[in-house]
């Protein structure tokens, strides 16, 4: 703002300027320019007061006329404007009686608010009041720089503290959807959710900046501060078009229209260097074809936008929600550098809400859509454990096949399960030939029963009317052998009618190191052999060495039938 004259405008007025007003004029030539400053001041003609063009030159720089009608120079005012690149300024005071001081300003005299997107120069001191200040500008790439001039006080320390605080505290909102996002990423590598971080931590970037928080916390320059908040810029629609695109349900955005968000990357690229660095007679241009660039950015974002809309997308209604304000300010921006509407740097504010309103909203998008794909992923994987399950169970039994087990068996021996069985059915063809195979089944199924398997004890058809136990604990071969004796008892009440008890013989090994299977299973087989032949339902089981070496006399008490072949 302007700070009010405290002296009478009236002399300013009579000599045709608006008191306070902003006028702007292309300097003359440098070899007029010390002695013509302030003949020219004094010349309303010269000037274009109606803020309706702001003239960049290639070759010649911009004057612009800040009428100050008496200022009072001792109020230790700065010159404050646009934060925006130029090569040189120099401020003329021009007092009302005439006298005149001129300082030039470089790049190391700028300071940097913190509560705005304004840098503040010092304005030469004059003895008496102020009638104008002529500012004359070289190299500027934005008539920002003009149409935003103003003399003003130096922000206060309160007010400056308290804008501080609330831009610090919306910059922290936005730090959240970046842990968020990484959290995400952790569960499941999707890169939407990558690319979402990009975005948001681009947006914060030009938050930070283009508030000013930045100059609280670094000494930046000039250069550095455009580069960030070009680059920030950039980046997040960079970003925000590849998170877009991987975000959308398949089948929601036509090739063409992917290819579209693609090519934004070059597009960003080329102007964003084009804003940067372009120089010379590309001067006058740079900002209004910066500015037009992204006409076709939301165009092509509102395009897919709307597409994936039309074809049902639900997630894209995140989007569309989220950067509905964005898109408002982008354009009134637009609009606003191109002489449609005022241009007021408070649009900045309605920037930084706008960003923070994007974050969250497509935050919640991103998360919606995590959910989605994760229910998806967890149903899938709830299905694949169904038919792993069907592959490694018995369907007759449900117990574990010989392949389930086989799978298992290296981990459960390194669990401790050390203690094999093999228990055969005596004489099973004859239930089969005599009862039909319905009730041999039954009988299959009874065994299961009789097997128990537990924590401790894992059981497994191996195929026919064989069956395995795998246990672990001292006291396994104990446990196995009580659930051999309780087979025939178990069958019979299963499956009455039967003529007479189905026993069975077991084989088994306690094994003192690392076996492989194929190794203890004929070792248990042997056994198992041994004991068919020895006249069936019964046990053999090897001694350890230490059971032998200790005299162990009968491991298996009930059968009567250990042997040992150590
Ligand atoms: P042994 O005491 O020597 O073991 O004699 P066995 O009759 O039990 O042994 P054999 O290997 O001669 O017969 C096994 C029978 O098991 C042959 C087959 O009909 C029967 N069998 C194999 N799988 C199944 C099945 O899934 N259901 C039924 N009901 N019978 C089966
Ligand atoms: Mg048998
Ligand atoms: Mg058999």
């Amino acid at each position: 703002m302007l700070a009010a004259p405290a002296l009478s405008t009236n002399a300013d007025a009579t000599h045709g300027f608006a008191p306070g007003g902003l006028c702007t004029a292309l300097a003359p030539q440098a070899s007029q320019r010390g002695r013509s400053t302030a003949v020219l001041a004094g010349d309303p003609g010269k000037w274009d007061c109606t803020g309706a063009t702001w003239p960049i030159s290639g070759s010649r720089s911009t004057l612009v006329r800040i009428d100050m009608a008496g200022h009072d120079p001792a109020s230790g005012d700065v010159l404050a404007t646009r934060l925006t690149r130029f090569e040189k300024i120099w401020i003329t005071a021009i007092g009302q009686d005439s006298s005149t001081a001129r300082i030039a300003i470089d790049h190391d005299d700028l300071t940097f608010s913190s509560t705005r997107w304004i840098m503040h120069m010092p304005l030469p001191r004059l003895k008496g009041p102020v009638s104008a200040y002529v500012v004359e500008v070289e190299g500027a790439r934005h008539p920002g720089i003009f149409s935003d001039m103003s003399v003003e006080p130096p922000a206060g320390p309160q007010a400056a503290a308290i804008r501080e605080l609330v831009l610090a505290a919306l910059c922290g909102l936005m730090c959240m959807p970046l842990v968020l996002n990484f959290a995400f990423y952790r569960v499941l590598r999707q890169r939407f959710v990558l690319w979402h971080a990009l975005a948001v931590f681009s947006m914060l970037i030009q938050t930070v900046v283009t508030s000013g928080l930045v100059n609280r916390f670094a000494s930046l320059s000039l250069m550095q501060i455009s580069l960030l908040s070009s680059l920030s810029i950039a980046t997040t629609i960079v970003a925000a078009a590849q998170f877009f695109a991987d975000l959308v349900e398949p089948g929601m955005l036509p090739r063409y229209q992917r290819r579209a968000l693609d090519a934004l990357t070059p597009w960003m690229a080329f102007w964003t260097v084009y804003y940067l660095f372009a120089s010379g007679p590309l001067l006058p241009s740079v900002a209004d074809l910066y500015y037009l660039a992204f006409i076709p950015v939301l165009a092509v974002l509102l395009g897919s936008m709307v597409t994936a809309a039309l074809r049902g997308s639900r997630t894209v209604w995140f989007q569309i929600i989220g950067w509905a304000p964005l898109i408002a300010t982008a354009l009134s921006r637009i609009a606003s550098l191109l002489g449609m509407t005022e241009a007021p740097l408070g649009f900045m504010v309605e920037q930084h809400l706008s960003i923070a309103f994007e974050v969250i909203v497509t935050s919640l998008g991103a998360a919606d859509r995590f959910m989605a794909i994760k229910n998806q992923r967890d149903h899938a994987v709830a299905q694949s454990k169904v038919l792993e399950n069907l592959a490694e169970r018995d369907p007759l039994t449900g117990l574990y096949n010989r392949r389930g087990f086989e799978e298992r068996y290296a981990r459960l021996t390194r669990e401790g399960y050390q203690t094999m069985a093999i228990i055969d059915l005596d004489h099973f063809k004859r239930v089969n030939d005599t009862m039909g195979h319905a009730t041999g089944d039954a009988v299959l199924r009874a065994v299961a029963l009789a097997l128990m398997p537990d924590e401790d004890t894992i059981a497994v058809r191996l195929g026919g009317e064989e069956f395995l136990l795998l246990m672990r604990g001292e006291d396994a071969p104990e446990r196995a052998e009580r659930r051999r004796t309780s087979i025939p008892a178990r069958i019979a009440n299963e499956v009455p009618g039967l003529d007479g008890l189905v026993t069975a013989s077991m084989g088994m090994v306690t094994m003192t190191g690392p076996t492989r299977f194929a190794t203890l299973y004929s070792r248990c087989d042997s056994l198992l052999y041994a004991a068919k032949a020895a006249g069936r339902n019964r046990s053999m089981r090897e001694l350890s060495m230490a059971e032998a070496a200790a005299g162990v006399p009968v491991a298996i008490p009930a059968s009567g039938n250990v042997i040992s072949l150590h």
